[in-house]
């Protein structure tokens, strides 16, 4: 048994590192770690994420928000309980699967804890949206975003999408800044999706596409001017975060969003 540490670049954070050291009897080690301790806020956890999906992630709040972090700075001693004795629970986090494909046949697979965005801030974006095998809409605008439940009260609450709960099983489609008038229309509402429907997104035939087109999965954004189709599933990937007693989803929320901190 290995595990490593991923941690944001402050002393409360590197303090914590420290005293979790000296207390875990497992060796250090970032080459295939059963254990990752992301110490920091959610930015922490997602990159945690991204660079150890295999690995069980204990999460510890430093952060603003620390809304996907299971244990609080004052845990520090039953997380290292935890893994020394295995005592750890866990939570799986459903991943988003997102593929596309370039004009020039180029094929990219990422996955995502909170969201997959597509966007053009300069030029208008004109999507093809299918959902499954059914058409559902010409989108022009800004680009949309689909967010996972535990994704739901990052970038898709600022879009005004809704939060959904953890335990269910589902993806969210919100637009980004949508254009509505008397020429164009666009569905307007967020829709909530289960979770084995399939998202694609078609860039639309025959209409000059805009040069500086970005997809996103999370933090990491890629550049593509040639995008043809994205498309957004679940593929039966997700998380492990470890917890010792489990948070009521309505607590998380009230200790992110409603109480402020002292
Ligand atoms: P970041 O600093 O890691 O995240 C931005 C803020 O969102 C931080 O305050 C972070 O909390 C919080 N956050 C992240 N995931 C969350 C979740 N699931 N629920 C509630 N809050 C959450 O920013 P970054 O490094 O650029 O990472 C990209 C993330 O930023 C994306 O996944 C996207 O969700 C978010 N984003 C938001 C907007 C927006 O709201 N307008 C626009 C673009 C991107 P901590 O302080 O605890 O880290």
């Amino acid at each position: 048994m290995n595990y490593c540490f991923v941690i944001r670049d402050d002393n409360e954070s590197k303090n914590i590192k420290d005293l979790l050291t000296k207390k875990i009897k497992y060796d250090i080690s970032d080459k295939n770690p059963d254990f990752v301790i992301a110490i920091g806020g959610d930015g922490t956890i997602i990159k945690a994420s991204h660079k150890y999906p295999d690995a069980i992630i204990f999460g510890i709040h430093t952060g603003h928000l620390g809304h996907y972090a299971n244990y609080s700075v004052e845990d520090v001693d039953i997380l290292a309980d935890d893994i020394n004795n295995g005592t750890y629970k866990i939570q799986q986090l459903d991943l988003l699967s997102a593929e596309f494909v370039t004009k020039s046949g180029r094929i990219v697979n990422d996955y995502a804890l909170n969201e997959v965005t597509i966007v053009s801030p300069l030029r208008t974006l004109i999507l093809d949206v299918t959902i499954d095998d059914e058409f559902l809409e010409r989108y022009r605008g800004t680009g949309l975003c689909i967010s996972t439940p535990s994704g739901s009260t990052a970038y898709n609450k600022s879009l005004h999408g809704s939060i959904i709960d953890y335990n269910l099983k589902a993806m969210q489609l919100t637009e980004i800044a949508g254009i509505n008038s008397t020429a164009y229309k666009t569905l307007s509402s967020p829709i909530v999706l289960s979770y084995d429907r399939r998202i694609k997104l078609e860039m639309a035939e025959g209409i000059e596409a805009p040069k500086d087109v970005f997809i996103t999965v999370d933090h990491i954004s890629y550049s593509i001017n040639d995008l043809k189709t994205l498309y957004i599933f679940y593929n039966n990937k997700y998380l492990k975060m470890a917890y010792h007693k489990p948070e009521e989803f309505i607590k998380r929320i009230t200790r992110s969003f409603l109480v402020s901190k002292k």
